[in-house]
């Protein structure tokens, strides 16, 4: 038979929304013939966006899953099975210990949560990322009568960038409704420069991420940020300690974060971030000249030089802090001058 006429499978990994959602419409689409697989570790499908109405006490976890077997019903196959490995060439996927044939394959794996990159955060932290991690934290929280509370974001990247925010607002009611409000403090400590930084510049009546803002004045909060550094580590005593100033204790283990952080500060067109940005980088520098690394930085260099041409206050001090040996301007790109 033809490969017209053959009918071809299609492997999905991941039920989460990407997968169940591109299943359901590859589904509706494509002819009969044709297969659709969906692959999955849990049985269920969990809708991550309710997980803090479980966490409020709004919802059941009940309410918020589904059983991903119903997607047969529909005409998807569904296995419930660990991805194991992806093999390209071969085009298998093997999942607790079998080989899955695919003419097709969409990869909607989610990203996982990585607890043990910051000391006693696992032991002494709760999180409502997870279904029973929210489940679990509602429970802390109905039992809360005093002492304080810190919703911490530990690294610039993180799956929803308006959950730690509206976390912090669902306990602020939350507490209030039992009355004991004025007995707990509460915190957001924030690994970036301003809520929501994905929606760009800060609107006028958006709080910025400094102490004196509008969500700390008068309501008993605080809003404090770590100049984008990843929250070092978590402490039952202290709550979360401070990185300590001048040190880097993580920027080795950060990577990628690292210069996400250079970036999102550049991007708040602020001169006093420019200075953060700089001082990041050249703290950067020091790393990759200890671990010899020196290439990737003189690229990455080049790239900061051509995504901000026309940042004149950026380009001066990265020409002071001695970045100007770093990067060979394209071109069509002429080299700041520091003049402008
Ligand atoms: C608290 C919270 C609130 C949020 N609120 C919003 C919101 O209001 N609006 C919004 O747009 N987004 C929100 N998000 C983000 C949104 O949930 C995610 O962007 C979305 O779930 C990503 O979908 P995904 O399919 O890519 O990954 P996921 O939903 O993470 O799905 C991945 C799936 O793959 C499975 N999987 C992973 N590895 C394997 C493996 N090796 N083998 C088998 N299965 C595997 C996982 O178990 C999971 O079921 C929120 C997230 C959280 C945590």
């Amino acid at each position: 038979m033809s490969d017209r006429g053959r009918g071809q499978t299609v492997l999905v990994l991941g039920g989460g929304v990407g997968g169940v959602a591109t299943a359901n419409r590859l589904r509706r689409r494509l002819d009969r013939r044709h297969r659709v697989v969906l692959v999955n570790r849990e049985a269920d499908f969990s809708f991550a966006s309710s997980y803090l109405w479980v966490m409020s006490g709004q919802r059941r976890p009940d309410q918020v899953t589904r059983p991903l077997q119903r997607l047969q019903r529909r005409g998807i196959e569904v296995v419930i099975a660990e991805v194991r490995h992806i093999d390209p060439n071969k085009r298998t996927v093997t999942v607790d210990g079998r080989d899955l044939a695919a003419d097709h394959l969409v990869v909607t794996l989610g990203a996982d949560w990585v607890t043990d990159r910051v000391p006693g955060l696992a032991d002494h932290g709760h999180t409502f990322a997870t279904l029973p991690g929210a489940q679990k934290l509602a429970g802390e929280l109905d039992g809360i009568e005093r002492g304080r509370i810190v919703v911490v974001t530990a690294a610039p990247l993180y799956k929803c960038p308006g959950a730690p925010y509206e976390a912090a607002l669902l306990i602020d009611a939350g507490l209030r409704a039992r009355g004991v409000r004025d007995r707990v403090a509460l915190a957001v400590r924030s690994a970036e420069p301003a809520p929501l930084p994905v929606a760009g510049r800060p609107r006028p009546r958006m709080p910025t991420a400094a102490p004196s803002t509008s969500m700390s004045r008068g309501s008993g909060w605080a809003i404090t940020r770590w100049r984008w550094r990843t929250c070092p580590a978590v402490d039952p005593g202290l709550g979360n300690r401070r990185p300590a100033r001048g040190k880097q204790p993580t920027l080795a283990r950060e990577g990628e974060h690292a210069w996400l952080r250079v970036t999102h500060l550049i991007d708040t067109k602020k001169i006093r971030e420019y200075d953060l940005a700089v001082e990041l980088l050249v703290d950067l520098r020091d790393l990759s000249e200890r671990k010899g690394h020196l290439e990737d930085l003189r690229r990455r260099g080049q790239q900061l030089r051509q995504q901000y041409p026309n940042r004149p206050g950026l380009l001066q001090r990265l020409d002071r802090a001695g970045f100007v040996a770093l990067a060979t301007p394209s071109p069509d790109q002429p080299a700041s001058t520091g003049s402008r």
